[in-house]
């Protein structure tokens, strides 16, 4: 039985004092109505520490939104997966699109990144996810695949479920324009089916999660979706309100 997991990707906003604002509400939130969902919050690495602490004693749990897969050492400007874990860091975002899209990182790195983060004990949340126009083209599976391929190429079979997978369509993130729950199950269904093949991993027990323009209107979809553990939320999971009523969704206790 997979838990559902759903992720909060704030990007390059909240400053710690209003990440501790909103950290408190959230937990007041989810402690009056606590989901059943797995509730992970990704800051930027500036206010880790202090949702951390925010969140201490409770269920809710911090990751990052990246980290170089460098051990330590001359790195001007980054961060390394030991300081992460220093920072009880369960989880980290690893190669969204953005940082593919503005800062060049490939699906080398990003493979490099999800074995680094695996051996250290952080649970990497692999984004992957077509254009538009491969999508006009037909392109979904095969681009989705090739993405799986190489970035988890570094894994051993029996290492696969120990990687979360969010689908996230390029087209869908920021947008308002979200796919639709069939996408999305359609989706979860080949990547599961692929990577048995061609890893001969236990793919059942991997998790998959939905990213793109989710927001408290369309997550029912989304939590009723076949094989879709879940979801990654960036716009909608800046307002704890909006946060809290996505991760209810999944059920309450
Ligand atoms: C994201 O950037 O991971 C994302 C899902 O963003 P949004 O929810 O704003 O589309």
């Amino acid at each position: 039985m997979r838990q559902p997991l759903v992720v909060a990707n704030w990007k390059m906003n909240m400053t710690s004092p209003e990440a501790k604002d909103y950290c408190q509400r959230l937990r007041e939130l989810l402690q009056e109505t606590p989901t059943l969902a797995e509730v992970v919050v990704c800051p930027p690495f500036t206010a880790i520490e202090t949702v951390r602490n925010a969140f201490l004693g409770s269920d809710l749990q911090v990751g990052a939104q990246n980290f170089y897969p460098a051990p330590k050492g001359a790195y001007t400007g980054e961060v390394s997966i030991s300081m992460l874990k220093a920072l009880d860091c369960r989880y980290v975002i690893v190669g969204h699109s953005e940082r593919r899209l503005r800062f060049g990182e490939t699906a080398e790195t990003i493979g490099e990144k999800v074995k680094v983060a695996i051996e250290n004990g952080i649970t990497p949340i692999l984004c992957v996810g077509e254009t538009m126009s491969e999508r006009s083209l037909g392109m979904t599976e095969k681009v989705i695949g090739q993405q799986l391929l190489t970035c988890l190429k570094h894994l051993q079979p029996e290492q696969l479920p120990q990687v979360v997978v969010a689908y996230e369509p390029l087209w869908a993130i920021g947008s308002g324009r979200s796919a639709t729950a069939k996408d999305a199950a359609q989706l979860a269904k080949y990547a599961r089916q692929r990577l048995q093949r061609l890893m001969n991993g236990n793919t059942e027990a991997m998790r998959i999660l939905y990213g793109g323009s989710v927001t408290p209107e369309n997550i029912q979809e989304f939590a009723a979706a076949e094989g879709v553990d879940g979801v990654l939320v960036g716009g909608a999971s800046l307002n704890a309100d909006k946060f809290a009523a996505i991760a209810r969704a999944y059920g309450v206790k």
